[in-house]
């Protein structure tokens, strides 16, 4: 039996699947797209930006 269920096969799910099935935990991945997309939006690491007080955001 399945005990997460992982809705997207994005960089977030894919790596959450990892490290849950590194743990043991039985996981499956959902994904609405059948093919991968026809471009990469991965072309560069973006480093976050400092925040208020040097706290780091997200966006
Ligand atoms: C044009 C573009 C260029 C970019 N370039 C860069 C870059 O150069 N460097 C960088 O660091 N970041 C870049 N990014 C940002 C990067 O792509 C995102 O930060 C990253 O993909 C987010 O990962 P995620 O797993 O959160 O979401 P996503 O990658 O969006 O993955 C979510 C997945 O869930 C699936 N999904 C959604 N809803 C459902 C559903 N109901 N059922 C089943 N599946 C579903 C989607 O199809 C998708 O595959 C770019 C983004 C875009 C749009």
């Amino acid at each position: 039996m399945t005990d997460v269920l992982i809705v997207g096969a994005g960089p977030a799910g894919l790596l959450l699947a990892s490290e849950l099935r590194l743990a043991g935990v039985d996981t499956v991945v959902v994904e609405r797209h059948a093919q991968r997309p026809g471009f990469c939006r991965g072309f560069n690491l973006n480093a976050p930006r400092p925040g208020p007080a040097g706290t780091a955001r997200s966006r």
